[in-house]
């Protein structure tokens, strides 16, 4: 049987118009809208971090402020506001937000503060402590990651913020005391060397063990140190320099 003309032009406008959707359709999902960002930290702060009690309105406010996004690495970018780790290169993780949070509370930052953080990793716990005390210094071992924090704390603003490429397991004695020592990476057992460089008054918050760890503070009184052991947590090793891998 022969076609009609009708019928083939009908043939032809319906193969037009999905043409057009293949097109269209396939266009729009190149240039979707980029998520929004401020709606997700705002969504990662309610429900991950309010939620599971951090209470210090300065701390919720950095964690609502900064944009880790710019902090990790472009495939990650989507996931950048779940509640979880995210591989940032060379082993390395990014803490999760509720953990940079309550890391970042246990320190009781104060304005006037001079901070040692070690293992700077992507620069975010850096980032999110730069608005809440004078001065960080942090040290990373691994100096590609210490050069792509360099990058990302400088693109954001962040001028308080020194990073350190080096073994931060003897802290930085030529700028000691500090008011706050964070440790974002976990030794067997607590670095002397970090402890006798805590101001009186100063506290030390860092995770401790092997396979099983746990987050301490450690806390220098007038009279020394008192200690207190909070929940068990995983993080990625503090090396030595040493045993850092080849690349
Ligand atoms: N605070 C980081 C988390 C980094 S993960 C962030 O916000 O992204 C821990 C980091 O500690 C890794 O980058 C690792 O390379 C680094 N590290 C491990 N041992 C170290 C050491 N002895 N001195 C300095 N950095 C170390």
């Amino acid at each position: 049987m022969i076609a009609s003309a009708t019928e083939i032009s009908l043939v032809f406008v319906l193969a037009l118009v999905g043409l057009a959707l293949l097109v269209f359709g396939g266009a729009r999902v190149c240039h979707s809208s980029p998520p929004d960002w401020k709606a997700l930290r705002e969504e990662m702060v309610k429900y991950q971090i309010e939620a599971r009690e951090v209470t210090n309105p300065r701390v919720l406010r950095a964690m609502r402020t900064v944009p880790r996004h710019r902090f990790v690495p472009e495939s990650q970018r989507e996931k950048a506001y779940q509640d979880r780790p995210l591989p940032i290169g060379h082993g390395q993780t990014i803490s999760q937000p509720y953990i940079v949070a309550v890391m970042t509370e246990l320190l009781d930052p104060q304005p006037g503060d001079r901070v040692l953080e070690i293992g700077t990793g992507s620069g975010y716990q850096a980032a999110v402590l730069s608005g809440l005390v004078e001065k960080i210094y942090s040290i990373e071992i691994i100096p590609e990651l210490a050069e792509t924090a360099r990058i990302a704390l400088a693109a954001g603003g962040y001028e308080n913020v020194q990073v350190i490429t080096g073994d931060g397991y003897a802290g930085l004695p030529e700028q000691a005391p500090f008011d706050g020592i964070i440790v974002t990476a976990a030794p067997e057992k607590v670095p002397e060397p970090l402890i006798e460089q805590l101001a009186v008054g100063g506290r030390l918050v860092i995770p401790v063990g092997g396979w099983s760890q746990d987050l301490r503070v450690l806390e220098r009184t007038p009279e020394g140190i008192r200690t207190t052991k909070l929940f068990p947590v995983r993080f990625v090793p503090l090396t030595r320099s040493e045993d850092v891998p080849e690349p």
